[in-house]
């Protein structure tokens, strides 16, 4: 993806100057825009009016992660609905928006700014406020009891933060580490998003993104729940998974971020995925896969766009077909879940990542 400044003429409107080539296309940046617009809407088709009875409307719930991805589809998403309110006076849906501050993080001065100013630019949304990782604690009901299947129990007086501090730092490796903090953050995600009563999670997962979690959970030993983890529709987690920017490679959205009239700013800074990989030790399988699928899928974008396809395309397994959700990371169990008398059960993935867990 290059911009040139040579006369040629965009393929698609065959009237303005090409800026971009997009999958050797050579295209002006409306046209562009417009290319990325109905990637997405394509697929946010069953939120449209039609699929509406009377004046019933949808509360659909969107992470924010200050990256590019999910702040493209905020935008998108808001531009949709100003068009909805400019023909209908009303929406179809309701946007709230979150976003989790993890811990470690620093510059949480800069988060909240960011937020308020993201509040202010989409002010048509409800924006939670910031929430903090410990908070899963309190918001998932079932999490303390759970977490002592991995060998982490309760300890009296401590802090919310403190327990989860303990948590994190219980993962005796990086890769644990990394995998335990997004099971949480999966969960807590999926905890707000129903105390809000919206019916899905938007997730902002661009291809890139989602090629580099088929792989790693691969590598993790989550291969049994892949389909399941990036598959769009109803999850065990009782709530529907939607990916709506899966058909964009991550660098098509940072294209569109800065093509917009009004560029959208994100933080390249603590989306771990564009640093350089220093030492392979300090690095979770999920930053390896992440950083090389950038890095190199680029070259290669039918395979990436293959790897989330194929995956997708492995049986998923839905609730009901007698497969028992792990207990922990609420994806499917591969075995037939025989000690599941007590319907507390760990997967293979969290079997193998309790035992680089010291409780
Ligand atoms: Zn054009
Ligand atoms: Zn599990």
């Amino acid at each position: 993806m290059t911009a040139t400044t040579s006369g040629e003429t965009c393929v698609d409107c065959q009237e303005t100057v090409a800026s971009l080539t997009i999958r050797s296309r050579r295209l002006c940046a409306s046209c562009f825009i417009r290319y990325v617009s109905s990637k997405i809407l394509k697929r946010m088709e069953s939120y449209r009016f039609r699929n509406l009875a009377g004046d019933q409307k949808r509360r659909l719930f969107l992470p924010i992660s200050g990256g590019v991805s999910s702040l493209v589809l905020l935008q998108l998403l808001d531009s949709q609905l100003q068009r909805q309110i400019g023909n209908r006076n009303r929406t179809a849906y309701d946007l709230v928006i979150a976003r989790v501050v993890l811990p470690d993080t620093s510059g949480l001065a800069t988060i909240d700014s960011e937020y308020q100013k993201l509040a202010q630019r989409f002010p048509l949304h409800n924006f939670l406020p910031l929430v903090s990782l410990h908070e899963v604690l309190q918001l998932d009901a079932g999490m303390r009891q759970d977490l002592t299947l991995l060998g982490i129990d309760d300890e009296s007086g401590e802090s919310e933060e403190e327990c989860m501090q303990r948590i994190l730092s219980s993962a005796m490796s990086v890769t644990a580490r990394a995998d335990l903090q997004s099971i949480l953050l999966r969960r807590l995600l999926v905890s707000l998003a129903k105390q809000q009563n919206c019916e899905t999670v938007l997730w902002g997962h661009s291809d890139s993104r989602l090629a580099a979690i088929a792989l790693a959970d691969v590598a993790k030993g989550r291969g049994g729940s892949v389909s399941s983890h990036i598959a769009d529709g109803r999850s065990l987690h009782g709530i529907n998974f939607n990916y709506p920017a899966r058909d964009l490679f991550k660098v098509e959205l940072q294209t569109y971020a800065q093509a917009l009239d009004e560029p959208l700013t994100y933080a390249t800074e603590g989306d771990a995925t564009d640093q350089p990989t220093t030492s392979i030790r300090n690095t979770s399988i999920d930053n390896l896969l992440s950083s090389y699928i950038t890095s190199q899928g680029e070259k290669y974008p039918s395979i990436m766009a293959n790897v989330v396809r194929t995956a997708s395309k492995l049986q998923t397994q839905k609730e009901g077909n007698g497969v028992v959700p792990c207990t922990f990371c609420i994806m499917p169990t591969t075995g037939t879940g025989d000690d599941s008398a007590d319907s507390l059960i760990l997967c293979y993935g969290c079997t193998r990542m309790k035992q680089e867990i010291r409780g």
